[in-house]
């Protein structure tokens, strides 16, 4: 049985003091309730990163980021590392985010080496896959999925495929209060999990965790969950309230 993963993605908002407000307000929210069957995630932006992990003291609630570069040092204005993210105890990274994709340009060849920088680093990365509106209209998103795993994975072995995560976030979902339906997201979660198999064989297709991105909230949560191949879910807008964002790890899921 696969773990839920329920991972915030915070982006580019809050300020220190709302940050740890926030981390606040969510740990007093979930209490001490212990869930067996599902992690959290919050993935700050980077230089928040040290105010949550200071804030997530005694949470099991898990510490990521959004971001990094794949070079481990030298002359990368701007850029973080691996290894400073690892110093700081991150231990999952979001790559290939459609922001990073589409705003800054990543290329499947730039998230193929930083995915296998997270792996290098014992980090575990959270591969982000989806189709524009466009390549959504054209019938084009699995080819489009496809293609993305084939650039980002490439350089994976078996035994290290099946412990990344992959999150299917379909960019017209984005943002956009349109969230794909359970039977969208369900197939497009089926062919990537297929596409597991086939390359790196039975078991890493079982384990590999394969999260829903999209407009998700505490609505359309449930449904979404007790999909078999939806393993999680990848929040941002409404991982900024810690009322939403409890409800959501609350999700019902399919026994
Ligand atoms: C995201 O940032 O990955 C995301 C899915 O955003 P939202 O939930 O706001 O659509």
């Amino acid at each position: 049985m696969r773990k839920k993963l329920i991972a915030a993605n915070w982006k580019m908002h809050l300020v220190p003091g709302e940050a740890r407000a926030l981390i606040a307000a969510l740990m007093a929210d979930l209490g001490r309730e212990t869930f067996t069957d599902r992690e959290v995630l919050v993935a700050p932006a980077a230089i928040l990163i040290p105010e949550v992990k200071d804030a997530l003291k005694q949470s099991p609630i898990m510490l990521g980021a959004q971001n990094m570069f794949y070079e481990e040092k030298g002359a990368f204005t701007g850029e973080i590392s691996p290894t400073m993210l690892a110093a700081y105890g991150v231990t999952h990274v979001i790559i290939g985010h459609s922001e990073r994709r589409h705003i800054f340009g990543e290329s499947d060849e730039m998230i193929g080496l930083k995915v296998r920088a997270a792996l290098d680093h014992r980090m575990t990365p959270i591969m982000c896959v989806g189709e524009t509106q466009e390549e959504h209209d054209s019938g084009r998103a699995l080819e489009v999925v496809l293609r993305q795993m084939e650039g980002g994975l490439g350089s994976l072995s078996s035994d290290e495929a099946g412990g990344i995560v992959m999150a299917y976030e379909p960019v017209w979902a984005i943002g956009t209060g349109r969230t794909a339906t359970p039977e969208q997201a369900e197939s497009i979660h089926g062919a990537i999990r297929g596409a597991f198999n086939e390359r790196f064989g039975h078991s890493p297709a079982q384990i590999v965790r394969i999260l829903y991105g999209g407009s998700v909230n505490a609505d359309n949560v449930d449904s979404l969950l007790s999909r078999p191949d939806i393993d999680g879910a990848l929040v941002g807008g409404a991982s900024l309230k810690a009322d939403s964002f409890a409800r959501i790890v609350r999700a019902r899921t399919a026994k």
